[in-house]
């Protein structure tokens, strides 16, 4: 009776070991050494939307998402959840206290580094601070090539930090362009791409929804979208060829436009063609940020952009597979930030109601006001979202810290009814960073004993005033969660339900190809392997 107990325990081993085999290899065939690496930033693909949008995608946001590790409710935890910091934290792994790219404003644009070709401000990477994804690559194997391009300057030039390599973005004059910071003219192939002129190709088109009318759920006629102009389908591309070009970037019609220039460039500089080397393509594709923005996170056109969106990627990696072996390329997808809805609209999916709009203006007049009886020049301080010191030595020769006149900013913010919170950053340092997610999104951001010295927060779903369009930018969940994703040969497919944050993501593929990073991170290598 025992024998066949344990024969019987023994034949039930066998069976799951079958089974837990033959699953995974159903899930993940066996992995390769990656010739490719494929790092996609959707600009402001919050959470929320593959949560709701989710059942109509066919393409390559479903592809990836059902065949690869996915965290949906990933997290950006840091505090001002713009595209700057957001682009610079994916593929450094460290949060922007350690990048130095804290804002969109105090981000990649400078005079030192004009356009080539095109116009618009110069940008190079000369605020961001260490290395990347691509140095560790490179360090590992100098022979890697590698490619970085989107709509924005900052979406291509802060995902590979520091290194002068092949980086592009859109200029309004409808062409792909750089900066002097990386070369002194545009290489051939760029010119090609661009004489095609698709951008003007468009004029006068018109932008219609996809799908047929039952699919979306959202009314078309929210009169607070779009600055209450041209907010309802069709949206038309003006008719001139320079207005369309200039447009171009607030049509979906740019997201296929930037996936096109990339394969372009990974067929021309053979991206991924090379058995012996792992290269790197970073993509970051802006018009869900630009959609979002004009109409709002709830609206018709986002659902429409995202469904195209998904059906581009899906066009996408169905070219890159017919190009290069998809066995030896692993795809990493992520976002820079969420959004928040109009707080004058009743959300549908966020319970924004009471949220409103606030005004830092009071506060800022009150310590002005001080600086001024203190004999203090009042730029010695300026708001950048914070209180910066933008002159110490005013305050050294008045003999007193720029913390006296934080301080009572940080008090009157606290009596507008729209803020939650205003903390001096030195004062953060001493709170529960494990429970208090606030202040540890804000440490995130800025050292104690910076420039910036006093940061607020609007209570969920506000806005500051003067903002005339849907934005992001808090330190709430809504802002703060996006989806991580990484798909190819040997990761296992599944949604995760632990938490990963956005930083863990490069240090989860150097480890993936065996490589380590040439500092210390903020992220931790993440499980690829194990089934959720
Ligand atoms: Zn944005």
């Amino acid at each position: 009776m025992a024998r066949s107990k344990i024969h019987g325990m023994f034949r039930l081993v066998i069976a799951a070991c079958l089974l837990s085999a033959s699953t995974a290899n159903a899930q993940a065939p066996a992995k390769t050494k990656p010739t490719l690496v494929v790092f996609i930033t959707v600009d402001q693909l919050a959470s929320d939307y593959l949560e709701r949008y989710g059942g109509n995608f066919t393409g390559g946001l479903d592809r990836i998402r059902t065949q690869g590790a996915t965290w949906v409710r990933g997290l950006h935890d840091h505090a001002i959840t713009e595209t700057a910091p957001g682009h610079a934290s994916t593929m450094s792994g460290r949060f922007p206290v350690h990048t130095g790219i804290t804002s969109n404003s105090q981000g990649v644009n400078t005079a030192d580094a004009p356009l080539v070709a095109g116009t618009g401000p110069g940008a190079s990477p000369f605020r961001f601070r260490g290395t990347t994804l691509h140095d560790w690559m490179k360090a590992a194997d100098p022979a890697t090539r590698s490619m970085s391009v989107s709509r924005k300057d900052r979406g291509a030039i802060l995902p590979i930090g520091r290194a002068k390599t092949e980086v592009y973005w859109f200029s309004e004059d409808g062409r792909f362009t750089t900066s002097t910071y990386y070369r002194d003219r545009l290489p051939a192939w760029v010119d090609a791409f661009n004489a095609r002129r698709v951008p003007q190709s468009y004029a006068g088109k018109s932008w219609v929804p996809l799908l047929h009318p039952d699919r979306y759920a959202e009314p078309d006629t929210v009169n607070v979208e779009s600055g209450g102009v041209d907010y309802t389908f069709p949206h038309v591309v003006p008719t001139d060829s320079a207005a369309a070009a200039a447009a171009f970037s607030q049509y979906p019609w740019m997201d296929s436009l930037t996936l096109a220039f990339a394969l372009e460039g990974a067929r021309r500089m053979e991206l991924g063609a090379s058995a012996s080397r792992t290269d790197l393509l970073a993509i970051s594709l802006s018009t869900t940020d630009a959609v979002g923005h004009r109409y709002g996170p709830d609206s018709k056109e986002i659902h429409d952009q995202l469904l195209r969106l998904d059906r581009y990627l899906g066009a996408f990696l169905d070219s890159l597979f017919a190009m290069r072996d998809s066995r030896r390329i692993v795809i990493a997808l992520t976002a820079d930030h969420g959004v928040a809805p109009y707080p004058e609209a009743r959300s549908p999916y966020y319970a924004n109601e009471g949220a409103q709009r606030t005004s830092q203006a009071a506060a800022w007049g009150l310590m002005m006001e001080r600086l001024r009886e203190a004999g203090i020049d009042t730029t010695a301080l300026h708001y950048d979202d914070g209180v910066r010191v933008r002159d110490a030595a005013a305050f050294r020769r008045a003999n007193t810290d720029p913390d006296d006149f934080a301080r009572i900013w940080v008090r009157e913010m606290r009596r507008q009814t729209g803020v939650l919170r205003a903390d001096l950053v030195s004062d953060l340092a001493r709170m529960d960073t494990t429970h208090d997610d606030i202040a540890r999104r804000w440490l995130h951001m800025f050292a104690p004993g910076g420039d910036v010295r006093a940061v607020s927060t609007l209570k969920p779903f506000g806005y500051w005033a003067g903002v005339n369009y849907a934005t992001h930018g808090q330190a709430h969940d809504y802002d703060a969660r996006v989806p991580i994703m990484f798909w190819g040969a040997g990761i296992v497919a599944g949604e995760r339900g632990t938490t990963a944050r956005v930083v863990d993501m490069a240090p989860t593929l150097a480890a993936w190809l065996g490589i380590s990073p040439l500092e210390r991170l903020d992220g931790r290598a993440l499980p690829l392997t194990t089934a959720p």
